[in-house]
């Protein structure tokens, strides 16, 4: 086997046009948000589109689906190989798996005008036969299922250019090798044969020896670096399914209370809707990505700087070259996809001295990636639970404590120490103690509960009355906003759109009213139109909304 050459950790990534990609795919990445190609995707894709054929080493989360899914979307447009019978079979070990890749197949190809299918075993025969009878482009089944068909001659093989063996380990520790070798042998020898596995074990080897011809090995595993490079900090994991992900991240900012963190996503969008999600919840979030101009840049970090947003969410790319010193903690929303980017991540933090922080969130499929990562920098990622409601509850208490303290220190006491005494004449001293630090509970555990931090107005309870109330100073203005509870808008989400496309702090912002079909929210005078624009041209949740100046408020 070739080896291709590994990129330089610090040569600037290429792009996905210079990888030899159709425009029409590149401008599908764009929606997607994908900035640059991981590593894997910028060894592995010219190598495919050269009709190599190849053998990556790659873990879930390395973005090796598209690595190999974008060349075979390529060459099965450019063919003039008719239409209908499959031109394209990607064989995966299980059936989540294969939905996950003919959705990101079809997310991909869509622009190309290509079909495909997941066919796996557990789902009805019917369904299944009748798409493959109708025709389509590129099949994405379990080996199990794949062969059912293949000998009720309900899959033709005849056709395919392409065949890809993904996670090939897994298939043959699941007992699929036989099948893989049935499947393989009823596909033209002209085919390309592509085989991605996170470890070459030999049976792994064995088989790409048998069926690919001289296979290119790309492998994004670099060669242990030195202890010594990697940054000195403490280094956490949180193991949490996606749909979990935006609520653990919330507790693990309460508990951590970081004074600066950098947040890295992998895509404009999740960090657009990141960005927008913890503002929602009060905390003071911007964003960074590869679609902002040097304008908008130089704004958020100005602010970043200054401390008047704690929270700042980015992409490795615009991340990149940034002139942070130091911030006190490093969040990985997403486990980076290289070891080289995490190592550059964490790298923000625990400079000079001080302590750092990294704290990685991976989904559980992703748990292979984390450990390799550990492996690749020979440093301890511990994975810790996410905390839980009595945690945050206890931390609470503590960051009380103190805060009594302080004032106790501060003294300045006279004006309320009459109420004390009085209480004290009919009470035990320590009850009347305790109850006002119940009461100075009360609120945090409201909080807690609602997952929305103080600041934040929240939908249930106060919305059902319509208004919330805020306190602000200075002139205002009222702006109308075109949609409501019919539409599902929480205050929480008109805070999030303006706190998210303008300067504005959460805490500048006054009444909200939502109303069936309308909300209005008043803002600084000065602000009004500034919020308009922003409000009218990224909407509220996804929606466009007409947005405008109340004329009888002003
Ligand atoms: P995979 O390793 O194929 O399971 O991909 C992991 C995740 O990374 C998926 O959610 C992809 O949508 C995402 N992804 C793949 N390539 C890129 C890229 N170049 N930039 C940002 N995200 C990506």
């Amino acid at each position: 086997m070739k080896k291709s050459a590994s990129a330089a950790p610090d040569t600037p990534a290429p792009s996905f046009s210079s990888l030899g990609l159709d425009p029409r795919l590149v401008e599908a990445l764009t929606g997607l948000g994908y900035e640059e190609p991981t590593e894997i995707q910028a060894q592995a894709i010219p190598v495919l589109l050269s009709g190599r054929d190849l053998v990556g080493q790659a873990a879930t989360g390395t973005g090796k689906t598209a690595a190999f899914a974008l060349p075979l979307l390529q060459q099965l447009a450019a063919s003039d190989r008719k239409r209908g019978a499959p031109g394209a079979l990607i064989l995966v070990p299980t059936r989540e798996l294969a939905m996950q890749v003919a959705e990101a197949v079809h997310r991909y190809g869509r622009a190309l005008g290509i079909t495909a299918l997941p066919i796996y075993g557990g789902a009805s025969m019917d369904g299944q036969l009748r798409s493959l009878k109708r025709g389509v482009d590129v099949v994405v089944a379990t080996p199990g299922r794949a062969l059912d068909h293949l000998q009720r001659k309900t899959l033709k093989l005849d056709s395919l250019a392409v065949v890809v063996l993904d996670e090939a380990d897994e298939m043959m520790d699941m007992g699929f090798a036989e099948d893989l070798e049935a499947i393989l042998a009823a596909t033209p020898s002209s085919r390309q044969t592509v085989l991605f596995s996170a470890t070459l074990a030999p049976r792994v080897v064995a088989i790409a020896g048998k069926y690919l011809r001289d296979p290119v090995r790309v492998t994004i595993a670099h060669a242990p670096r030195p202890a010594s490079e990697a940054p000195q900090v403490r280094q956490e994991a949180y193991i949490v399914a996606r749909a979990h992900k935006i609520a653990a991240l919330g507790r693990v900012l309460d508990v951590e209370q970081p004074a600066s963190a950098m947040i890295f996503c992998r895509t404009r969008t999740e960090v657009d809707e990141l960005t927008e999600k913890l503002s929602a919840r009060g905390l003071r979030a911007s964003s960074l990505h590869g679609g902002h101009n040097q304008q908008q840049r130089d704004r958020v970090m100005a602010a970043f700087r200054g401390r008047s947003t704690e929270l700042l969410v980015a992409t490795d790319v615009a991340a990149r070259g940034l002139d942070v010193k130091h911030v006190s903690h490093v969040i990985n929303y997403d486990v980076p996809a290289a070891a080289e980017s995490y190592v550059h991540r964490i790298g923000r933090t625990g400079r000079a001295g001080r302590e750092g922080v990294a704290i990685t969130f991976a989904e559980p499929r992703e748990h292979r990636l984390l450990r390799n990562i550990e492996a690749e920098i020979r440093q301890k990622i511990t994975v810790k639970p996410v905390p839980t409601l009595a945690d945050m509850r206890t931390r609470r208490l503590e960051a009380l404590q103190s805060r009594l303290r302080d004032t106790i220190i501060e003294g300045n006491l006279d004006s309320v120490r009459v109420v004390v005494e009085s209480l004290a004449e009919e009470y035990d001293i320590m009850d009347v103690a305790a109850a006002a630090v119940r009461q100075l509970m009360t609120g945090d555990d409201a909080d807690t509960v609602e997952e929305i931090p103080s600041g934040i107005p929240t939908a249930s309870g106060k919305a059902s009355s319509g208004k919330v109330r805020r306190e602000v100073s200075g002139t205002r203005e009222r702006v109308f906003i075109g949609g409501g509870r019919k539409l599902k808008i929480r205050p929480g989400d008109i805070v999030g759109a303006i706190v998210t496309h303008t300067q504005l702090d959460a805490r500048s912002l006054g009444t909200i009213t939502i109303l069936d079909r309308h909300s209005l929210i008043d803002v600084p005078a000065d602000s009004a139109q500034m919020v308009v624009d922003a409000v009218g041209k990224f909407g509220i949740k996804g929606k466009k909304l007409t947005v405008r100046r109340d004329s009888k408020h002003r």
